[in-house]
Order: C-alpha cells, then sequence, then structure tokens
C-alpha cells in the first residue's frame, strides 16, 4: 500500500499538469488513477482530432459537428468498466482547455465510483473510432497494483493492468 500511495504522489504534478503537455495532431495524451475510493480519468486531446479544425466553429456546418461530437465524446460513453465493479458516474465533461491558444486543446474528465476495484483489472477504451484521425492515446496509469505507461491505437485499444 505504501509504495502506490508514494508513486501517487509522484506521477500526479507530471500526468494532470495541463500546461506539460505538448500538442502533436494524432495524438491525445491520458491519465488514469484508480484507488479504493473510484476511477479518475483525464485526457488531452487535440480538437483536430474532435472536429477536423481547430478554431472557433464559423459556419452552420461546423457548428453541427462541434456539437454532434461533444455529445458522442463525452468520456463516459466510450470508457467501459466491468459490471462487477459496480461503478458509478460521479463526474463527467468535455471542455475548451485554453481559448487563447492557437491550436486548440480539449480536456476530458471523469470520475466513477466503484462498489469493488478488484475487477478493474483492464479497460476497453473505445475512443478512436468516434475521432477524426486519433492515431494514438498515451495512458499513464495508476492502480493499487502499480503505475504504468501504454500506448494505445486503433488496432490495439485495450488497456491492462
Ligand atoms: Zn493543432
Amino acid at each position: 500500500m505504501k509504495a502506490w500511495v508514494c508513486c501517487l504522489v509522484l506521477l500526479l504534478p507530471f500526468g494532470l499538469g495541463a500546461e506539460q503537455k505538448a500538442h502533436q495532431h494524432g495524438v491525445a495524451s491520458a491519465t488514469l488513477v484508480i484507488d479504493p475510493q473510484g476511477v479518475e480519468w483525464q485526457m488531452d486531446i487535440p480538437a483536430d482530432q474532435l472536429f477536423g479544425f481547430e478554431h472557433a466553429p464559423t459556419t452552420p456546418q461546423q457548428h453541427a459537428v462541434l456539437k454532434a461530437q461533444l455529445e458522442k465524446i463525452q468520456p463516459h460513453l466510450w470508457l467501459v468498466w466491468p459490471d462487477e465493479a459496480q461503478c458509478q458516474l460521479k463526474t463527467a465533461e468535455l471542455a475548451l482547455e485554453d481559448p487563447s491558444s492557437h491550436h486548440h486543446d480539449y480536456v476530458s474528465r471523469a470520475s466513477w465510483q466503484c462498489a469493488e476495484i478488484g475487477p478493474l483489472t483492464q479497460l476497453d477504451i473505445r475512443l478512436f473510432q468516434l475521432t477524426l484521425g486519433l492515431e494514438q492515446l498515451q495512458v499513464q496509469y495508476i492502480t493499487p497494483a502499480g503505475q504504468g505507461s501504454a500506448t494505445l491505437t486503433p488496432e490495439n485499444h485495450r488497456l491492462e493492468f
């Protein structure tokens, strides 16, 4: 128990510090923390991979794309936990990170409270088919069993920890 508490503290400033991530088209980065209280998810994704453009929408068509994608890509819709864990969604959002930046990133955050975290040994991330050209999802995770990282792709979208 002590070991992962130590590393959680080390990982958090790195993984959850929004300022430190690089904006790279085709690549999203996420942090996942599982502890006995539940699950916390945070991901940065370039707007280009959500909507196909990175500016504020200007045409009716762009407004429609934006609205549809924001509904479809809410994180709790494509992060599916095993039923045995009895996870209940607490919070979920998908929001523009820094409107003043030239390259827009969206941040997705979600948290769940789970009755049993034992069954949380893998996660099937069904994000890729909802995006426009997302090639990689880099995930840093910390669980009671340890910490690690993985690079997921459209062909390999199952995270195991
Ligand atoms: Zn960009």
